[in-house]
């Protein structure tokens, strides 16, 4: 392959992408240091787990001969790839090919009584419709090579697998059918994207296929911007009716005729943009009555390793290592109560004392979406059976703040949402996220999961201010509880 046709050419995940948008394909080829295209935390995290799960996926097989050559060594890893079939290794990872401009690295190629599987690795729990042409595409790619490969697999994560039995980690699925169906399509499809990639951006209208099946970097690009309050803001509108909408010639929620017919929730928004003011209703008042003094308002952050870590925990499973709670007691006195798991051993355990500890004396719980806050006590009362019933007895009495919130108050500058980073800039503007290393609950996620489970050794300094960074975004979610409930008293 030429410098050129290197640059150019395709790649089984370039292929994917020009099955999802051939104008997102021009622009990742010929502008690879695009700013849209620099990993975030969030990619940095997929790519982290893909890698971890790629290299467990290998430990299954005792005898693999591991391709592992610098990624742009694509001649030499193309020919380490054939000695080693030449030598007769039995199962070959990261398997190099090339044919008409696709070049492919098959996770795992296995030998069978005749030819070859293709086993491609995916940290997904299921197999997805977008993974046949990725598969079809390596297989395509095999076949011209002139490889006998009668079989195709994807090899997922299992999602009863429970640590620490991780024998089942893995379920390998035969995809033959589904990818030979597709096969006959994919010379033609290469063609088509070889021959964009020589001319100039394509023209590609906007559509569904801009979030699907993956959300493209370039939305800002190709998207225009939406007008304040659009009426795709509706609270718990469907796309559908948004289309329906605008067709109908509104564009924003103010210009939407009484005759609509909405949700009390959406007409309480419209009332709200319409006079730019802020809406409470008269039954706010009784709604907070049910928040008791001392009131323990309480959030946890967790993770979710794709790799079970701790007992009992399946593929995903969010396990909770952080929590931040604010004890407001009836004369107005706050006591905060922070934990954070250190090291990679069971977090459980000090989560759990550490919640017990804070709320243990509280009359009300609160929390914001309160379903997950209820979730991860319920999780910690499983994995901690000395205090199983003081954790269950806790997860009856969370009361949630954000129903109270959407069902009674609308602020114009909420634009739609109710989530809790949407509410706080409204309700309470002093109190705002902005100053925090660690603004969002991804990014949080995404960090704790690089501190607790990282294969990146941080340096004592790194981690002292990784800490700091997320047990201050914690604690400012709690505080901003707070801060929100006195000021939806002082509205009430
Ligand atoms: S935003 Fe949509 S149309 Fe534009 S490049 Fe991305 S997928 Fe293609």
């Amino acid at each position: 392959m030429s410098p050129e046709q290197r640059r150019t050419g395709l790649s089984k995940s370039r292929f994917t992408v020009g099955l999802q948008c051939m104008k997102q394909l021009w622009w990742r080829v010929h502008e690879p240091d695009a700013p849209e295209l620099e990993p975030g935390p969030g990619l940095e995290a997929i790519f982290e787990r893909g890698h971890l799960v790629g290299v467990a996926a290998q430990e299954r097989f005792s005898d693999g001969v591991l391709i592992d050559l610098p990624h742009e060594d694509i001649r030499g890893r193309v020919e380490a790839t054939a000695r080693a079939l030449a030598d007769g290794a039995r199962v070959v990872f990261e398997a190099a090919f090339t044919d008409g401009g696709v070049f492919v690295a098959a996770d795992i190629l296995e030998r069978q009584d005749r030819g070859f599987a293709l086993v491609e690795v995916k940290s997904t729990l299921d197999v997805k419709d977008c993974h046949i042409p990725d598969v079809a595409v390596q297989l395509h790619v095999l076949r011209q090579a002139g490889l006998e490969v009668p079989r195709a697999e994807l090899m997922h994560l299992k999602r009863e697998c429970r640590h620490p039995d991780l024998s089942n980690l893995f379920v390998r699925e035969d995809v033959t059918h589904d990818v030979e169906n597709l096969l006959p399509s994919i010379p033609s499809r290469i063609d088509g994207m070889h021959r964009m990639l020589g001319g100039p951006l394509p023209d590609v209208a906007t559509g569904p296929h801009c979030s699907d099946p993956y959300e493209c970097p370039f939305a800002n690009r190709c998207w225009p911007p939406l007008s304040d309050h659009h009426v795709s803001t509706l609270y718990g509108v469907r796309e559908k009716r948004v289309s329906e909408l605008v067709e109908a010639g509104f564009e924003t929620v103010s210009q939407l005729p009484d005759a609509v017919e909405l949700s009390p929730v959406a007409a309480r928004q419209v009332r709200s943009v319409r006079t730019g003011q802020l809406v409470a209703e008269p039954e706010l008042a009784q709604a907070l009555s049910s928040i008791l003094s001392p009131v323990a308002f309480l959030d946890f952050e967790t993770v979710a390793p794709a790799i079970p870590v701790w007992p009992g925990c399946r593929p995903y499973e969010a396990v909770p290592v952080q929590v931040s709670c604010h004890v407001q007691m009836a004369d107005g006195r706050l006591v905060h109560h922070a934990f954070l798991a250190e090291g990679g051993d069971d977090p459980r355990p000090g989560v759990a004392r550490a919640v017990l500890e804070a709320c243990g004396g509280a009359a009300t719980l609160v929390a914001y979406g309160a379903g997950f806050e209820r979730r991860c006590l319920r999780h910690l009362a499983d994995a901690v059976p000395a205090g199983r019933d003081d954790l269950l007895a806790l997860s009856e009495r969370v009361l949630d703040l954000h129903p109270i919130v959407r069902n009674h108050v609308y602020h114009p500058d909420f634009g739609g949402s109710f989530s809790l980073k949407s509410v706080l800039p409204a309700l309470v503007p002093d109190l705002s996220y902005d100053d925090l290393a660690i603004a969002e609950g991804a990014l949080a996620s995404a960090r704790l999961e690089s501190l607790l489970l990282g294969e990146v050794a941080h340096s004592g300094e790194e981690r002292r201010a990784l800490r700091r960074d997320l047990l201050a975004y914690c604690e400012r979610d709690t505080l901003g509880m707070v801060r929100l409930v006195e000021r939806l008293r002082a509205l009430a």
